[in-house]
């Protein structure tokens, strides 16, 4: 029996809830809250990282974010005019800055489709910090334009990238992007963009138990030394479309046992604050960090949350701002822009949204269960970003 029909997917009409309206007594002079980088949500996590979904669209179908029989040709796509300009996403990333920001990660669907994507990377580029530095600017993408691509992203101000690759066995990496598109040339993107500049490049590998989990030694092997940091990803019940299950989820924990089978590894410090992987380095025969083999990473999302320094805020590509990857509803912040709404109006909208948050979906999870009760299904990967 194939891959594709074993768990239960659920064609959805239209996968996105309803948004949030921002309460006009925000934006009040008595209940104005103004940008000044210290904002923080009802569990004292600061906004340190911005994920921009820049098109719902992808020119991949992979089962466990965007299953082709829900979303196919009859799915209701966003239309361009209900997409944010590359003017309001600047606008609108200039107050998460002045709210703490420091890292934007641009994601999709395939934010490579999104056609002039230089021309943001170029506005988002232009910004600093509150501290007059260079944004974190990333890009999260499938590698399948990387190759046709890499050198004018560089040259646009992105930083670095990330790949989702998730297996080299061509059969097994075709069942996964359900496309049938060649391993061989996402590692030509990959080999482009490392060649632009653009790094450190990390590839982001999602585990499926009985899909591609046979695929991680082989993974590992071929990025060991390389330079680029290989991630292991737990498969997660993300959306309200891929039917996930725990059983095809391989924990963490026993994807570091198999590797620790073949080689040693140690645990390392986390690089940064809220950082989602857990950093593993390859060992030397002395036991200490071999830094010329590298590290690998765990994101565990499922096993081990990490939700209790997530300082990651979603917009979708059409301004709704969401809290948690497992969200249900958004705030709408594309009509006050629209109804020309001033910087500072912004600010406190963002301001107040944050510092309401709550969300920790990944502690709960079994409490959360499959719907919150407001009705609303999760929202789905691939219309916020991972
Ligand atoms: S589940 Fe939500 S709150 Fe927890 S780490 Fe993920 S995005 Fe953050």
């Amino acid at each position: 029996m194939s891959e594709r029909f074993s768990p239960k997917v659920i064609p959805l009409v239209d996968a996105r809830p309803r948004p949030l309206a921002v309460p006009d007594t925000w934006l009040e002079p008595g209940s104005r809250m103004t940008a000044n980088g210290l904002v923080s949500d009802t569990l004292g996590r600061n906004l340190r990282d911005l994920r921009i979904s820049v098109t719902d669209r992808c020119n991949f179908r992979c089962n466990y974010c965007m299953p082709k029989e829900v979303f196919d040709k009859n799915y209701p796509y966003l239309p361009h005019a209900s997409l944010l300009s590359f003017e309001e996403i600047t606008r609108i990333a200039q107050q998460f800055i002045n709210h703490g920001v420091q890292k934007i990660r641009l994601t999709g669907g395939e934010p490579l489709l999104r056609k002039n994507i230089e021309v943001l990377i170029e506005k988002l580029a232009a910004l600093r910090t509150l501290e007059g530095q260079p944004l974190d600017l990333t890009l999260t993408t499938n590698g399948a334009l990387l190759a046709r691509m890499a050198k004018s992203l560089k040259a646009a101000g992105l930083q670095r990238v990330t790949v989702s690759l998730d297996g080299l066995d061509d059969a097994v990496f075709r069942r996964m992007n359900d496309v049938d598109f060649p391993v061989a040339d996402v590692l030509a993107g990959i080999h482009a963009a490392r060649d632009a500049g653009l790094g450190p490049i990390k590839i982001n590998m999602v585990v499926k138990r009985g899909t591609n989990d046979q695929e991680i030694l082989p993974m590992l092997r071929h990025f060991k030394g390389s330079g680029m940091v290989l991630r292991f990803i737990e498969y997660m019940d993300v959306g309200a479309t891929n039917g996930w299950r725990m059983h095809d989820v391989v924990p963490s924990a026993e994807v570091i046992q198999r590797i620790r089978a073949e080689m040693p590894l140690l645990a390392l410090e986390p690089a940064n604050p809220g950082e989602t992987a857990q950093r593993w380095g390859f060992a030397d025969a002395a036991g200490t960090y071999d830094r010329q083999a590298g590290e690998i990473g765990v994101i565990s999302s499922v096993t081990q949350a990490f939700c209790s320094d997530c300082n990651r805020a979603r917009l979708s590509t059409e301004g709704r701002l969401y809290l948690c990857l497992f969200a249900n509803q958004g705030y709408d912040l594309r009509s006050l822009l629209r109804r020309e709404a001033s910087d500072a109006d912004l600010a406190s909208a963002i301001g107040h949204i944050w510092s309401g948050r709550a969300d920790r979906y990944s502690e709960l999870r079994g409490a959360m269960a499959a719907d919150t009760g407001s009705g609303a299904r999760r929202v789905e990967m691939s219309y916020i970003g991972g």
